[in-house]
């Protein structure tokens, strides 16, 4: 069997990993000159690393940790805490009392969810205001989007306030993609955005720049922001193209500032603002020489004016952070909603019905992505097991393979 994998995200090519270990032929279709998607690793001048996209890997996320080991992958703890921000600004309010009040939440959900948004269930909390807006911007961060868009139910897995660690894999998430890219020696087609793909029961022929490429089947592992840009042939069915449109999708941007002096972990967060920011520790307890903030929702990107740069936000983090001694010459912006291969971050609480739209494949078409992770949906570990679950799929269709 020949398998056409479209993206090397986590997705692709995790995907593609278990079809090649599986004996299929795979060849994966790449738009960008790197694997990774949104996983991407940069070094600034001053030696830190920084990840534009996916950073933490967050408590519970299994497949990710696996897959790290597999490849002799190390983990960096980072020193501070994902689930425990120091809240500042707005009404005023406390970590003990947010931790009281996100744990107030959590007893309402294992009660009664139902298809209540964050913002809902939050609203109709006896908590003091200062907490409830503290737990609205963490989820309005973390979601990238309005709390009135996201679900309760993932309240638990965003403004839980924790001391567990969320690491990041050793000098980069992305030497993760590039292991899996280089146990999958000259399948890896960068440069090679798929327009179109012609299939039927038995096979189908894809078109990517210029090249024609038959196959027997094939893991479509894109963003739905960015599916509907593939010309498929037939079209795909209803239930498919309408779960593909129904797929929300958060804004989310990141920004590193060189220090001239390297920090001890820390994690403190812009309550009005929505965004937060941290200093963390790389190999050891050797502090890494930068602060990272990330902002996330429309709104907040607008209130920070992003599209035009980062100085707005920089002046607003120069004053958040009067601790830290920066260096805003060095500084790097990271938005996605201007990259034509995603154009959003992530997807935002996708109901049940349409992430499971997802799971079966369409004849040879098999789908994957983050947006199909389902309780891991928007995360890397949703994007690995959305990738494994499609090849598994193929390898049944086709266990002549
Ligand atoms: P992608 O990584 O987007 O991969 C899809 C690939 O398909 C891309 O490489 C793209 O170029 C390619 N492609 C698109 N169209 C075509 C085409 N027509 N032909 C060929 N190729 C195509 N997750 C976490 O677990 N922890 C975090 O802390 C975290 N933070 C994040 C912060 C930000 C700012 C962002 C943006 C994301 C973050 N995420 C985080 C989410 C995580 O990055 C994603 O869930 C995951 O990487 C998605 O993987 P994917 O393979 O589904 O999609």
């Amino acid at each position: 069997m020949k398998v056409a994998v479209v993206g090397a995200g986590l997705a692709g090519l995790s995907a593609a990993d278990e079809l090649h270990r599986g004996g299929a032929e795979v060849v994966v279709l790449e738009a960008r000159e790197r694997v990774g998607g949104r996983v991407w690793s940069r070094r600034l001048e001053n030696g830190a690393v920084v990840e534009m996209g996916a950073e933490f890997i967050l408590p519970g996320n299994t497949a990710v940790r696996e897959l790290a080991e597999r490849f002799g992958l190390g983990l960096w703890d980072k020193g501070m805490r994902y689930g425990r921000r120091e809240p500042r600004g707005g009404t005023g309010t406390s970590l003990a009392e947010m931790e009281a009040a996100a744990a107030a939440a959590e007893r309402e959900l294992g009660r009664s969810a139902g298809d209540l948004s964050a913002r809902r269930l939050l609203d109709g909390l006896q908590i003091p205001a200062g907490a409830r807006e503290a737990l609205l911007a963490r989820v309005e961060i973390s979601s990238g989007n309005s709390a009135d868009l996201v679900a309760a139910r993932d309240l638990a897995g965003i403004a839980h306030v924790d001391d567990e660690p969320a690491p990041s894999i050793a000098g980069g998430n992305q030497s993760l993609p590039l292991a899996l890219a280089e146990s999958l020696g000259r399948a890896v087609r960068l440069r090679s955005p798929v327009e179109r793909v012609v299939w039927h029961a038995e096979g189908m022929r894809l078109r990517a720049a210029g090249a024609e490429i038959d196959a027997d089947g094939c893991v479509v592992a894109v963003p739905a922001s960015v599916l509907p840009r593939i010309r498929f042939e037939p079209a795909l069915p209803d239930r498919l193209a309408h779960a593909v449109a129904a797929i929300q999708y958060g804004e989310a941007a990141k920004l590193f500032v060189p220090l001239r002096r390297p920090a001890a972990p820390s994690a403190v967060m812009a309550v009005p603002e929505r965004y937060w920011t941290w200093t963390a520790t790389a190999d050891g307890d050797r502090p890494q020489p930068v602060v990272s903030a990330f902002a996330g929702s429309p709104a907040a990107l607008a209130r920070l004016d992003v599209s035009a740069g980062p100085d707005h936000w920089l002046a607003s983090i120069e004053s958040l952070r009067d601790d830290l001694e920066l260096d805003p010459e060095g500084a790097l912006l990271s938005t996605w909603s201007d990259d034509p291969w995603v154009g959003a971050a992530y997807s935002t609480s996708p109901p049940a019905e349409i992430g499971a739209a997802f799971e079966r494949p369409v004849g040879p078409l098999a789908f994957a992505g983050e947006h199909a992770g389902g309780e891991f949906a928007a995360l890397m570990e949703g994007a690995i097991r959305s990738g494994r679950r499609a090849a598994a799929a193929l390898l049944t269709l086709y266990p002549a393979a």
